[in-house]
Parts: C-alpha cells; sequence; structure tokens
C-alpha cells in the first residue's frame, strides 16, 4: 500500500519522468470549440520531478464524483450541473461506445475565468502558455478548464483520457481524430439517463476548412502525422464514420486490437479496401458542401432538463433526431 506521500507524488508528478512526456493542450473559441483547438507537444517536462513533486492544488470546493474529483476555485452553480453531467457523459460511453478499462478519478479542476486558468496551466502544471481553453494531462489523469468553456471542451478533453489508455494500436490521425468527434452534440435528460445525439458539424471547423473542405484526400487524412494541428480535417474523417455507421466499430476494434485482416482499422470498420471507400468520402464531403450554410448556423452543444424542451429546441434549429444506427 502506498503511503500518502508516494501517492501524491505519483498523482502530481507524471511518470513520464522516464519518458517523453505529451501535454496536449486544446485551444478553443469563446464558448469552447468555436475557434481552432490546437495542441502542444512538450518533451522531457520532467525536469526537477525527481527531486520536487508538484504541491497538491488547493481548491476551496470540491465534488467527487463516481468517475470524477471536480475541484472548484469559487462556488458556482455550475458545480452540481457539470457533476451530474459528467458522471452521465461516462455512463453514455459506456453504455453506447465502448466501456473504456480506466481507472477512475479524472481529477478536474476549474478555474473562475481563462485569466486564472492560463495562470493556473504556467505556474502549476508548468505548460507554457497559452493554454487556451482546456487542457488534459495524461499522465496525471487530470482535466483543467475554467467556468464558462463549455460542455464541449469536457467531452473532448476527457475522451483523451480514453484514447491514451485503452486505444493504445490506435492510427495517428486518431489522436485528435477520437475526441474531436465527441465536442458537438445536443440531447436531453430522461431522469437521470443522459441522451445524447451525435454526428453534427462543427461551424467553426467546417468555416475553417473553407474552400478545401471538397479537396480533402483520404490517404492523406488517414496518413496524417500532425493531429494537434489538423484536428478539423481529422474530425471529418470520425464523423465519416459516424454516418457510414462505423464509428463504434472502428472504436471497438482499436480496443480489441484486431484489424480483421485488413491494412487498417478504418478500412476494417469499413469492412472495405480504401480505394472503394474513396467515392463514399468523395460524396460525404460534396454533401457536407451543400449543407454548409446549415452547419455554419448550428448552435453550441446543449443539454435540456427534458425531451420536451430539446425537442422543441430541435425543430427550431433544424436540428436532425434521426441518429445513424451505429453497427458493430
Ligand atoms: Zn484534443
Amino acid at each position: 500500500m502506498r503511503n500518502t506521500w508516494t501517492h501524491l507524488y505519483h498523482q502530481f508528478c507524471p511518470d513520464y519522468c522516464s519518458r517523453m512526456g505529451r501535454v496536449r493542450l486544446q485551444v478553443g473559441p469563446n464558448s469552447v470549440w468555436l475557434c481552432a483547438l490546437m495542441t502542444v507537444v512538450v518533451i522531457s517536462l520532467a525536469v526537477g520531478c525527481v527531486s520536487s513533486p508538484h504541491p497538491v492544488y488547493q481548491f476551496p470546493l470540491r465534488k467527487q464524483t463516481r468517475y470524477f474529483d471536480l475541484h472548484y476555485e469559487r462556488n458556482s452553480p455550475q458545480i452540481e450541473v457539470m457533476a451530474r453531467f459528467a458522471d452521465g457523459y461516462i455512463n453514455l460511453i459506456n453504455r453506447d461506445f465502448f466501456k473504456p478499462d480506466f481507472e477512475y478519478p479524472i481529477q478536474v479542476f476549474v478555474l473562475g475565468n481563462q485569466n486564472r486558468f492560463e495562470n493556473f496551466v504556467q505556474r502549476e502544471l508548468h505548460v507554457p502558455g497559452p493554454a487556451g481553453f482546456g487542457i488534459y494531462l495524461y499522465s496525471n489523469k487530470l482535466l483543467a478548464t475554467y467556468e464558462d468553456s463549455g460542455l464541449g471542451t469536457f467531452t473532448h478533453e476527457t475522451f483523451h483520457a480514453f484514447v491514451e489508455r485503452d486505444l493504445k494500436s490506435r492510427p495517428a490521425w486518431a489522436d485528435e481524430g477520437v475526441p474531436t468527434f465527441f465536442e458537438k452534440f445536443y440531447g436531453y435528460w430522461k431522469n437521470d439517463e443522459l441522451v445524447l445525439f451525435w454526428g453534427f458539424q462543427n461551424p467553426w471547423r467546417i468555416r475553417e476548412l473553407g474552400n478545401n473542405l471538397t479537396q480533402l484526400n483520404l490517404s492523406e487524412v488517414l496518413s496524417d502525422q500532425n493531429p494537434e494541428s489538423d484536428e478539423s480535417k481529422l474530425r471529418m474523417v470520425s464523423l465519416f464514420l459516424w454516418q457510414q455507421g462505423r464509428f463504434r466499430r472502428f472504436l471497438k476494434l482499436i480496443a480489441a486490437n484486431d484489424k480483421r485482416g485488413y491494412a487498417s482499422y478504418f478500412e476494417a470498420a469499413m469492412e472495405l479496401p480504401l480505394e472503394k471507400i474513396v467515392s463514399l468520402w468523395q460524396n460525404y464531403l460534396l454533401d457536407v458542401d451543400r449543407r454548409r450554410a446549415a452547419i455554419l448556423s448550428l448552435p453550441l452543444s446543449t443539454v435540456f432538463e427534458n425531451e420536451g424542451e430539446f425537442r422543441t429546441f430541435a425543430k427550431l434549429h433544424g436540428i436532425s433526431t434521426e441518429q445513424v444506427k451505429q453497427r458493430d
């Protein structure tokens, strides 16, 4: 059994003391995901770890849930809302996607505003800024963000934990291709169960892709080696898999380390060789381009208290509630 100091040491002095450390840094827009997410790879952050473990961050408010340990800098009605949503999200992942084999809890530190978040990231996490809207430190199982950064930041960053731990044999493009999938949704509470609708394009990402959208070369995107800088392109692939009903299968095949005899997990999920997928991909891009105006007016990710409110909202914004059935 570990003593307290050892426990804290391992908790805050990352295990990348002895290997290359990777720190992902996401930058969103106004309320999360409206501007380019940016990821920074920081190598050798471990300097000094051996002799001086990081301090335990003292935040005045703490809320422990089944899967998360939430720390808030100030009191806010958002604490209860986020605590409920956070566990609901993990239950939904377990139910609708795959069951991550993850050692919870995930530590979550929520600062009062973006400036205070930036200071926290630089002074306590020792990551150079700007940090943007949220950050997940793999080795510490630690997510940091600030109030008003939005639910999409939380779902995206949290999924990094599972990508790293449960999808170890993933291709490089999935490093961001998978977490970005989870950043856009609409839904409601059905008693204590979270119901979310997925597969929506993200307005700012489509805007960012601009005229390149219909020119995206599938094999080039799949062989991407810079996921941090190409998130918007990579998200197009995961949304394509979703639209084809193959996204969940893709995740499960990676988790099972099983390519079913294909050259890639992508082809295994599609049950087709790449050359036979290209025309489907091109049609998908053209379809997204045709719907560009409607996509650009999609509202922020939102969760409603009940199905009635959600249906009214969906109707108002022309949001489809037809979900593509995902095949295993
Ligand atoms: Zn990310």
